[in-house]
């Protein structure tokens, strides 16, 4: 039977990303606005991967097959987002939100990858501040938290019942900028039919432009596929 390969870095948990992350090749600033790469997808992940690539000086082409990449599914997202930044002082940390999720995923989650979610988590929501994401805060003005999905601390960051909503909104402004600066080709009504792979490596896609019908093709030195997952089942 043929397995995938998540190519998940060697090492023990804690520090496999870390240490991939220390060693990996990087690219020089001046080269970097000679590297094309598709993103295709423009929920959260695709989003903020697209506004953050051109931000680092890449040329992006973003894909979504919604009229704009606003109306991603990532709307739908209520209760909040999670992170480890123990600001209740209830015992928090990084291995507790990584335990958490591997037992919230019913075991089947790539451990390795989680544990690394866990540890950016706390990153992750002062960049959606700084992006001018408007989490819930208490009277004294400090982000506030609630105790979401059964767990045992209070460590989800929410925006009343909004919060995937917001998200997106502080991910498409991001987003927007760099369409604006010329760094992000946006293709809006472009549906993603095939990858292209030369020698192995993922180097193009063909769409379909869902205005004309047009079949097209298109190249990049990197594909990023952030197509979201099941939750597209939900009807909205
Ligand atoms: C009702 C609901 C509530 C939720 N609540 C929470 C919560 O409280 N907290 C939490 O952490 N998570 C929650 N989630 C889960 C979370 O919202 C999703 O996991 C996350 O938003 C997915 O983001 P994404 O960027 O991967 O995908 P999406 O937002 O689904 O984006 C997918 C993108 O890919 C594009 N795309 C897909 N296929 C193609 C193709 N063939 N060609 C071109 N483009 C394509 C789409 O146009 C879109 O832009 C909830 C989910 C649902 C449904």
């Amino acid at each position: 039977m043929a397995t995938l390969d998540a190519k998940i870095p060697s090492g023990s948990i804690a520090e496999k990303w870390t240490n991939h992350k220390n060693s990996i090749n990087l690219v020089s600033p001046a080269n970097k606005r000679q590297i094309d790469v598709i993103v295709v997808g423009t929920g959260l992940a695709g989003g903020s991967a697209a506004a953050t690539l051109a931000e680092l000086g890449y040329n992006v082409k973003a894909f979504c097959f919604q009229d704009s990449p606003r109306r991603a599914h990532s709307i739908a997202a209520q209760g909040g987002i999670n992170a480890a930044k123990n600001y209740q002082g209830d015992g928090d940390s990084t291995y507790r939100l990584f335990y958490d999720t591997v037992k919230g995923g019913d075991y089947r989650s790539r451990e390795a990858n989680v544990y690394r979610l866990a540890e950016v988590s706390t990153n992750i929501i002062d960049q959606c501040v700084a992006q001018g994401v408007p989490f819930a805060r208490d009277y004294g003005g400090l982000l506030d938290n609630r105790s979401f999905g059964g767990v045992l601390v209070s460590r989800t960051f929410y925006a009343k019942g909004q919060t995937g909503q917001q998200l997106l909104l502080g991910a498409y402004s991001a987003m927007n900028r760099q369409i604006g600066r010329g760094k992000i080709k946006m293709y809006n009504r472009h549906e993603m039919l095939d990858l292209v792979k030369v020698d192995g490596k993922a180097r193009g896609i063909i769409t379909r432009n869902l205005v004309s019908g047009k079949i097209e093709r298109h190249s990049a030195h990197a594909v990023v596929i952030a197509s979201g997952g099941y939750g597209n089942l939900f009807y909205l």
